[in-house]
Formats: structure tokens, sequence, C-alpha cells
């Protein structure tokens, strides 16, 4: 590796005087995304490093603003990390972590939950010096499943750790547990609710009432604890509104498909009432007004007199699959250490106990210095059935392909003849790095010693 060469051969605290002494910054601390207590790598080291970040596949024409934005602050905030000499490993982890934190991403407290609306976590890490791994699946009260994971790396003789007995060990090893209800769209599903691309709130005028316009935006909630149901007010006039309403999926009742479609809505009294027709259900009556805190309470009457009654709670977005991705991190850092992670909740609206790629070692995620490290989103049993991520390397290992014809082959070729849909993030043992996917787009960044951060969802202008 080129460039300029130190040994890290004292004790930490040495060791950072001396990478100053060499011009290198000290690892940033205090008020960041990153966290503090990066500790540089002890090595003989070179000038190349990389970080590539996902937040999942991207399918409608959306553009992702918060997302990208987070990613764009992280690439940031990594650059002089990792010129300081700060692990791939831990940057990998940070990066994923704050990931979780932020509640933007489909992982940590924002992930999606399952068809019965619960949230289930899978992650997974791999250090590409060590050849060590962990992984966590169907966790439901870890905060940080890429911690978890670490966790299950370095401190235990396993791979990959599930479920409760998971949960009871990342407790009693000091990780942060949490209340379901610490995860945003707990209890929330919302995934099987079609809805058309043209959706568009019109802010009320001044000649509406502020009670009816209160009315205006995006609500849901879950009737009768089994079914997603979303409501939005598109357009509020002074004695009338345009919504959009829409069911999904409910296992347990005769609603096979989700259904949306839009109606015109009267006010009486202050509150919001909609005649709707529902396929197999016949006519239904929907009755909004005001509730508690800012939602709307919702009394859904059938045609045989029934009535089901559900909070609607406000979104800034209709929330679902589409704007809300698995997150990714791979790196290579200054001692030419490679490390990948992936963190999701899985299929929003997925079946309770259904695990993906994202947890699974070289399906999800993979990191081996000799060739790659990879992260994976997309169609989680296609990357499992074909090994996508270790199908990379072993394309380079056995193949003598370079990076970028590697991914493109496991994703162009091998993925998409599968009829798979998704894409991977790379980066290999020189620095080079690899975006390739087969959906529209993926909300994505990098950085590297000699590119400025840069982030994009469909093309990006990359030097
Ligand atoms: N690969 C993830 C899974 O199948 C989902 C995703 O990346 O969107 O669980």
């Amino acid at each position: 590796m080129a460039g300029t060469r130190f040994e890290q051969w004292l004790p930490v605290y040495g060791a950072l005087i001396l990478v100053q002494v060499l011009g290198m910054p000290a690892i940033a601390s205090g008020q960041s995304l990153l966290g503090d207590n990066l500790r540089p790598a002890r090595c003989s080291a070179g000038e190349v490093f990389s970080l590539v970040l996902h937040g999942g596949t991207a399918h409608s024409p959306s553009t992702y603003i918060d997302g990208i934005a987070f990613i764009q602050r992280l690439l940031k905030e990594a650059r002089p990390a990792l010129k300081a000499g700060a692990t791939s490993v831990d940057i990998v982890h940070r990066a994923i972590r704050a990931m979780e934190d932020s509640g933007l991403f489909n992982a940590g407290r924002g992930a999606l939950a399952n068809k019965a609306g619960v949230v289930e976590l899978d992650a997974s890490i791999m250090d590409g010096q060590r050849m060590n791994a962990g992984a966590v699946a169907s966790v439901k009260r870890v905060k940080n499943p890429i911690s978890a994971a670490r966790l299950v790396m370095e401190r235990s003789p396993q791979v990959m750790r599930i479920g409760p007995d998971a949960e009871a060990y990342v407790g009693s090893r000091g990780g942060d547990i949490v209340n379901p209800s610490y995860f945003r769209l707990s209890g929330l599903t919302f995934y099987d609710v079609p809805v058309p691309e043209d959706v568009k709130i019109i802010a009320p005028g001044p000649g509406v009432a502020p009670e009816l316009a209160g009315y205006s935006g995006i609500w849901g909630g879950v009737l009768a604890g089994a079914l997603p149901i979303l409501l939005v007010v598109e357009e509020v006039e002074a004695d009338r509104a345009r919504v959009l309403f829409g069911h999904g999926f409910d296992p347990g009742a005769d609603i096979r498909t989700g259904h949306s479609e839009r109606y015109d809505a009267r006010f009486e009294f202050g509150a919001m009432l909609i005649d709707v027709e529902t396929p197999g259900k016949g006519q239904l009556k929907l009755r909004v007004r005001p509730g508690k805190a800012g939602d709307l309470d919702l009394v859904y009457s059938l045609a045989n007199g029934h009535r089901l009654t559900t909070a609607l709670r406000k979104f800034q977005e209709i929330p679902g699959h589409e704007k809300h991705g698995t997150v990714g991190a791979v790196a290579l850092d200054r001692c030419g250490n490679l490390a990948a992670g992936t963190s999701t909740g899985g299929f929003g609206s997925k079946v309770p106990g259904r695990v993906g790629d994202s947890p699974i070692i070289g399906a999800g995620t993979y990191a081996d210095n000799k060739t790659a490290a990879v992260s994976a989103t997309g169609h989680g049993e296609y990357f499992m059935i074909h090994v996508i991520a270790h199908d990379i390397a072993a394309r380079m290992e056995h193949g003598g392909k370079s990076l970028d014809e590697a991914a493109h082959a496991a994703i162009h070729d091998k993925l998409t003849s599968a009829g798979g849909r998704g894409g991977v993030i790379a980066v290999d043992a020189k620095g080079n790095v690899a975006m390739v996917f087969n959906t529209p787009g993926m909300v994505r960044g990098l950085v590297t010693h000699d590119r400025a951060p840069t982030s994009g969802v469909y093309k990006l202008n990359l030097r």
C-alpha cells in the first residue's frame, strides 16, 4: 500500500501522539453520529481507505431525502476518523448503529413490523482480517442489533444467536434491551397497503376552518390488532375532503389482498365521514374525529352493524418498505483490513419468524481481506439461495475477476436470471468500490481517501 508508513507499536495513548506528530488528526470525539472512543488500529498503515454505506433498495421516484442526508453526514464524519486510523470493524459498526438509532431506515428504531405488528430484527458483521463473524436474528427487544452481532462475534464462540435467548445474552453482557414500543413502527404494518404513486397532499387554503384543516396529512393505524389501515387526507376544502383510504392484508380475516381507493369525505359537526366500498365486505362507514395527543379516533362500521375503533397516528410520509430500507456498510481501513455489516427489520409485513439474508454470513454480509467486503439489500430469499455476498468474493478468489466484474456478474447474471431483485455495496482490498443493483435505485453513498463524500439514490456523479 502506498503512503506514509508509521509503526503504531506504542500503547494507544502513545500511538495517538505519534499519529498527531505524523500529521494525522486524532479521531474525532464528542457529539457525533459515530460516537467517541474510536481507537486507531495498530499496523503499518497506508493511505488508502474506503467506506460505502447503503440504506436499502429504491423502487419509486422518491428522493429519500432524509436517508440520503443522514448517510452524507455519516460519510463526512467517517472520513477524518478513517484518516486518523479508525478500524474498518469500528466504522462499519458505528455507522450502522447510527443508522439504526436514526429511525430513518428499516433497521433498529425505524424497523418495519412483521404481519403481526411485531418488530423482529436481524443483523450481522464480519471482520475480514480475522475471518470472524457474528449475527443475531429474530430479536425483538435489542436496541442495536449490529452491536449485538459484534458482541456475538467478539465475545462468544458462536457465530449466530437468535430470538429471546440472544436477547438474554445481549442483556447479560451490558447490551441495551428496550421495550418493543421503542421501535417507531411497532404495531404497524403498511407494506401490503397498495398506495398509488400520485399521492399529493395539498395544504388547506385560508377558507378552511382550522379544526378541519387539522385532518390534512397521512394517518395510519391497525384495526382489531391485525388489519393495517392508512388514511391519506390529500385535500381539505371548506365542506369536503379528498381522501385515500387503504387497508392491508389481514391474515385472520377474509381480506386477502390490500386495497386502496379515493373517496369524497364530508364533515358533520367537526367529524369527517367517509363511505367506503370494500371488496367482499360491502359498504362500510368511517367516522373520524380528533383524538388524544394529535391522533385521530376512527370508528369503522361494518355493513352488519359491527363497529371497530382504532387511533390513527400521523406520519410525515407514507410508511412502508419502499422509502425505508435495510442498512449496510463496507469499509477498508488504513491497515488494509476489510469489514462488512448489515442490519434490517426484514420485509415489512413478513411472516413472523421469517429470517432473510441480512444476518446470514455469505448471503447478505461477507468480508475477507483476500478479496472483498460485501453488504446486500433486496429480496433476501434469493440472496440466501445464491449466496450472493460470498459469490462475489469467490469469483474474485477463484475466477480472478475484479471487484466490479464479480459484483456485476453476481447481480446482473446470477440474481437477475433467478428472478431476484436487489443489490450490493462492496469494497476490495485495494479500496476499489462497487455499488451494483437491478432495482431502479439504491440509497447509498461513499467516501474514500481521495473522494469526497458522495451520496444518491439513482445516478451518482463519481469522479
Ligand atoms: N434483504 C432484506 C431481507 O430480505 C430486506 C432488504 O434488504 O430490503 O430481509
